[in-house]
């Protein structure tokens, strides 16, 4: 039988001592792969610690974070540390919430970058995550995942999309549309994720197994993983 697998490395800019930041991970993976069971399974490849460089997450604004230059050298020094592999990038930030951008209180962010593009089908993508310590003991990670696993190019729309395929969410507050989101609070993929056993539906699923960032093997996962420090 083949498994769907994400590779996923993480860089630990939050101050925080080693044994805590491996066990933190190892836990948000464990919910990750408890919500996503039977669709797609993470697999940590890679950890990196800083000498002594922390991060606060009150630095960053909550609006474009991956085009904040800070963000963007963080994940380009762990992305020259994998030798530019494909899986979804994780920075672990100190403090509690981002600054202030695109929404109040925010503990998590995810997206996509694009390496290259050739076709409609042919283009290779990375994730890139960012999290507070306020994301620790949730299922972030795992709703952060859903947002990258879900970004692809739109052939009869000509772009890339993120639509979640049990969205859109409706904000009656704003009276806005949230293509991104699903309308049911105990989805994962609800603005705020639910804090036991989200659930995801089996097109979230299907749209999760079709990302070029899965990959798709037919042996036994290899379970060791890369650590190190970089600066
Ligand atoms: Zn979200």
């Amino acid at each position: 039988m083949s498994t769907y697998t994400v590779d996923v490395y993480a860089f630990f800019v939050n101050g925080a001592f080693p044994n805590i930041n491996i066990h933190r991970i190892k836990q948000d993976i464990t919910n990750a792969n408890n919500v996503w069971k039977g669709c797609v399974k993470f697999v940590i490849k890679g950890l990196y610690f800083s000498k002594n460089k922390i991060v606060n997450a009150a630095s960053i604004p909550a609006d474009k974070v991956f085009r904040n230059r800070q963000i963007e050298s963080l994940i380009e020094s762990v992305r020259n540390a994998t030798g530019n592999k494909v899986g979804i990038y994780v920075l672990y930030l100190s403090g509690d919430y981002l600054a202030e951008g695109r929404g109040k209180r925010v503990i998590g962010v995810g997206g996509t970058e694009l390496v290259h593009f050739k076709k409609s089908m042919d283009y290779e993508l990375f994730g890139h995550v960012l999290l507070t310590d306020k994301a620790d003991g949730r299922y972030t990670l795992a709703h952060e995942f859903g947002h990258v696993l879900f970004n692809r190019y739109d052939i009869t729309q000509h772009r890339f999309i993120h639509d979640d395929p049990s969205g859109p969410y409706f904000n009656s507050q704003i009276g806005k549309t949230d293509f991104a989101h699903s309308n049911n609070r105990k989805n994962l993929m609800f603005p705020i994720s639910p804090s036991v056993n989200p659930m995801v539906t089996s097109q979230q699923c299907q749209l999760a197994k079709s990302s070029k960032i899965v990959r798709i093997q037919n042996h036994n996962i290899d379970e060791d993983y890369d650590l190190r420090k970089i600066n």
